[in-house]
């Protein structure tokens, strides 16, 4: 991975680059900050620079072996370290070790471009409900590897990612030789939460903090990559608050909702507002079938769905939270709330939730929760 490959962050990428050429850099590095800034690829280009036997004017070629073999995450002298666990109903009893998953972890990367979180690592782990660790085993495999000589690099590097998820004793075998440096070996820790690691791993690594992503770095990233319409991935750059991910995903569920609430939503609201009482109570009966934690996501959604509405109608249309499907039906229904009946609306949604939060029976709740919103709708 070159550092042109990297999204934004130029500042800490000139550092880095900046740090080789004067001979400063620190035997433990630290890279802090979400997955979504792009922590975990900042490392494994630093990596190939730092190895790139042609790295110039702040670049790695890209072409010599040793950039071929980073490239592919297969470098001899740069060995990976992650959170893992045994893959469910796998049977095995092996300790489970990050150099049994390189391949899923090397999929995964090369897939992402390096950006992907803990979970999306874990799911395609297959562990799903389990989270994974770094054991005193696993380090025990790295102070190993480090004893050869490297095969032809400059430097011996570890990338070890989320060593929040290492347990004390696997932290205190490598704070040994992070204390201790050994000539030519590098560690590039990646951290997403900095205050969970043990003060004696801070205290011992020089912190890298990698800042969030600008909107327009985002925004441009959306409209080459996923080819969002420029309007919508103007409204998510700034939604997804310079996490790379957050954005992805907000496209993603855009895309591709697990429960379409907002199709429920339209259709109760053209219901309502056409007062047509026997299909309300036919979308009663379907909203009843939903689980009870789907009705209350449902109704939380209907909320903040009426207030952006109502926020469009306000005029205040840069605080209303809404892009794609949705930004497009509330923009039309915006004139249908108002200052008469966003309070009792949302107050009867409220009233609902509640009822079904405290095991209400949904077929006695819904059908009347229909017909009260059908009355307010109707009354402008
Ligand atoms: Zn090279």
């Amino acid at each position: 991975m070159q550092f042109k490959e990297i999204l934004g962050q130029q500042p800490i990428l000139r550092h880095l680059a900046a740090s080789v050429a004067r001979n400063r850099v620190s035997h433990a590095l630290l890279f802090t900050g979400p997955s979504g800034t792009g922590a975990l690829p900042i490392a494994v280009a630093f990596a190939q620079y730092l190895n790139c036997p042609h790295r110039h004017d702040g670049e790695s070629c890209g072409v010599c072996p040793s950039c071929l073999q980073m490239q592919q995450l297969t470098h001899p002298d740069v060995h990976f370290v992650f959170p893992v666990n045994t893959p469910k109903g796998s049977g095995s009893s092996e300790k489970p070790l990050s150099d049994h998953y390189l391949d899923r972890w090397r999929a995964l990367f090369l897939r992402t471009g390096g950006y992907f979180d803990e979970p999306m690592w874990y799911s395609a782990l297959e562990i799903d409900n389990k989270q994974g660790n770094i054991s005193a085993f696993e380090a025990d495999q790295i102070l190993h590897k480090l004893s050869f000589k490297s095969f032809e690099s400059e430097f011996k590097i570890v990338i070890l990612w989320l060593p929040e998820r290492m347990n004390l004793q696997a932290a205190n075998k490598l704070l040994k030789i992070i204390e201790e440096p050994w000539d030519k070996t590098l560690f590039l820790f990646v951290t997403e939460a900095p205050d969970k690691l043990l003060s004696t791993l801070l205290s011992r690594t020089q912190s890298i903090q990698i800042p969030m992503l600008q909107p327009e770095e985002i925004a441009r990233y959306l409209i080459a990559t996923h080819h969002t319409p420029e309007q919508e991935a103007h409204k998510v750059s700034h939604l997804c608050q310079g996490d790379l991910l957050e954005a992805e995903r907000l496209i993603d569920e855009q895309q591709h909702p697990a429960n379409d609430y907002l199709e429920l939503f339209i259709r109760l609201m053209r219901l309502s507002y056409e007062d047509r009482h026997m299909e309300l109570l036919e979308w009663a009966d379907t909203v009843a079938t939903l689980g009870r934690e789907e009705q209350k996501q449902m109704l939380e959604n209907f909320i903040r769905l009426l207030r952006d509405s109502y926020m469009l109608t306000a005029g205040v249309h840069e605080i209303a939270f809404l892009f794609g499907r949705e930004y497009d039906f509330c923009k039309k229904f915006a004139p249908f709330v108002n200052n008469r009946n966003i309070e009792a609306l949302v107050a009867e949604m409220e009233r609902a939730l509640q009822q079904v939060a405290q095991n209400g029976n949904p077929r006695m709740i819904f059908p009347h929760f229909a017909l009260s919103i059908s009355k307010m709708i109707g009354r402008i």
